[in-house]
């Protein structure tokens, strides 16, 4: 529980830091200034110009423009925690988001990390012991096997599993730590090089390996719970628009998921956040075949990239109600006021240039004009002569739409696109628009291996 001075308008924190930056930290600070709460805004050298560091009402510069000298510097957040007084942290996504050493840490210092517990975060970010609490919880789990070290033992287990099929690094995320195994002859090589490839990513060289899915949709279910054991889950978001195992497209609802499915993947999501007593947004991953059976594939322990795309639909602020209950406040949202409205599109808008195999573009903005009107929200950080700096995630903006069916949700989407310039670095909207009008897509029935399909077919048509 938070000791002490909780202050604020609705008897929360009364400061907060936010350990990110971006349209995330911006978006961080919007639900604090509605709720009364002041911000400290922490950033790199690399940073000084950056929206959040103005946005915020104290900021301060922790190091260099690397990751590991700023934003994941531990140290240098916790003592500005402390000396501005912030009792709470929002860590965002990405960066420090799922580091259950920082949340320790956190609390360690009396300050409270909105998010899960170290334990929590530890326990799920181990994708391995995560796929072994949820199948002993009941939560259909994708087939696979649990962690292998030695190769012989993995060959014979892959030849059970059969190919094709995915190695993965237990401590993966964001994408990485992923190798598709075709056969048998593949195998010895994938293997070895995703521990190695696991090992320097991620510390950690620990692979289990799943059968590979496929045609398979990711569906996600988002879920609420507080601290008292109370659950409520805001139903999917479809993630199969997908470039190297990362998302650019998300929806929801989704069009394959029935209403019957739907009632069946919540459930699961339900009895996943309780069989580890889960505190505070999460997202549990789910792949679902044509048949719809669908499997559990892993759990966010933090908020999404993609969740305004849930909030569109539902109508709920998702950062206002972890904050709320990271303060101990009690869920009020209960499962039978949960409803969806209509349909939510989201295009994450990357600085990359789509000619140059979406190699990370950056620069001077020297014009921008961002799109409007009803049910339009364009999440981002950057403004008229902003320089995009070198250093971060290529991800400068997410464009997000609501209308009353899908194929209004599109054509709105694709309007908004047209209106959005982005003038001085190069970016992905033209893809969006492309993808938009993908026959594939307008159907509703594109599955992970869209980007891929789409590609080779383009492959074939300029040949
Ligand atoms: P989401 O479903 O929210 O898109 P991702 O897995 O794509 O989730 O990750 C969200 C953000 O966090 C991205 O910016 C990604 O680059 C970053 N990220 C996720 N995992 C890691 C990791 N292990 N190391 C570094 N960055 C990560
Ligand atoms: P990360 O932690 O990097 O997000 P995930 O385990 O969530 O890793 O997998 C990332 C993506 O890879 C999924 O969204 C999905 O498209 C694909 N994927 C993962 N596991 C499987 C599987 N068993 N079969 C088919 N595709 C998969
Ligand atoms: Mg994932």
């Amino acid at each position: 529980m938070v000791s002490g001075f909780k202050g604020g308008v609705f008897g929360l924190f009364s400061k907060i830091l936010i350990a990110n930056r971006g349209e995330i930290a911006v978006r961080i600070i919007r639900a604090c200034r509605e709720m009364g709460i002041s911000t400290v805004a922490i950033y790199s050298q690399a940073d000084k110009d950056a929206l959040h560091v103005t946005m915020a009402d104290e900021s301060y510069c922790i190091g260099g423009p690397q990751v590991a000298n700023s934003y994941l510097n531990m140290a240098a957040i916790l003592e500005v925690a402390v000396v501005s007084g912030a009792q709470a942290i929002h860590p965002g996504y990405g960066l420090l988001s799922e580091n259950a050493k920082f949340a320790a840490l956190c609390k360690e210092c009396n300050i409270e990390f909105i998010g899960p517990s170290a334990e929590m975060i530890e326990k799920l970010g181990d994708k391995d012991e995560a796929r072994r609490t949820m199948k002993a919880a009941g939560v259909p789990v994708t087939p696979g096997s649990d962690i292998i070290d030695d190769i012989d033992e993995a060959r014979a287990k892959a030849q059970e599993i059969g190919f094709p099929l995915l190695v993965k690094a237990r401590s993966g995320g964001g994408g990485r730590g992923i190798r598709r195994v075709d056969s048998i002859e593949e195998f010895d090589n994938a293997f070895l090089s995703a521990k190695a490839e696991a090992k320097s990513a991620f510390g950690d060289d620990a692979v289990y390996m799943e059968k590979y899915l496929f045609p398979v949709k990711h569906i996600e279910m988002q879920l609420l719970s507080d601290k008292y054991g109370n659950v409520v889950c805001l139903g999917e978001r479809e993630c199969s628009v997908q470039r190297k195992n990362q998302k650019l497209i998300e929806e929801s609802p989704s069009s394959a998921v029935t209403p019957d499915i739907r009632a069946k993947m919540m459930e699961a999501t339900v009895k996943a956040a309780k069989a580890v007593n889960y505190e505070n947004a999460g997202t549990v991953e789910f792949l679902l075949d044509k048949d719809k059976n669908f499997y559990f594939m892993e759990m966010n322990t933090r908020l999404q990239v993609e969740h305004a795309v849930t909030e569109m639909v539902v109508g709920i602020d998702i950062v206002q109600w972890q904050i709320r209950i990271a303060s101990g406040a009690k869920l009020t949202v209960t499962q039978d006021r949960v409803f969806m409205h209509g349909n939510a599109i989201e295009c994450r808008i990357n600085a990359e240039d789509a000619e140059h195999d979406f190699r990370p573009d950056c620069g001077t903005i020297d014009f921008i004009h961002v799109p409007g009107g009803p049910c339009v929200r364009f999440d981002t950080a950057i403004y008229q002569d902003y320089t995009v700096p070198p250093y971060y995630d290529s991800m400068i903006g997410k464009l997000i739409v609501q209308a009353r069916s899908r194929e209004l949700a599109i054509r709105k989407m694709k309007m908004a696109l047209s209106e959005l310039t982005i003038n001085g670095i190069k970016h992905n909207r033209d893809l969006h628009i492309d993808i938009l009008s993908d026959p594939a897509f307008v159907s509703g029935e594109y599955t992970t291996g869209f980007m891929e399909e789409r590609r080779q077919r383009m492959e074939k048509k300029n040949s």
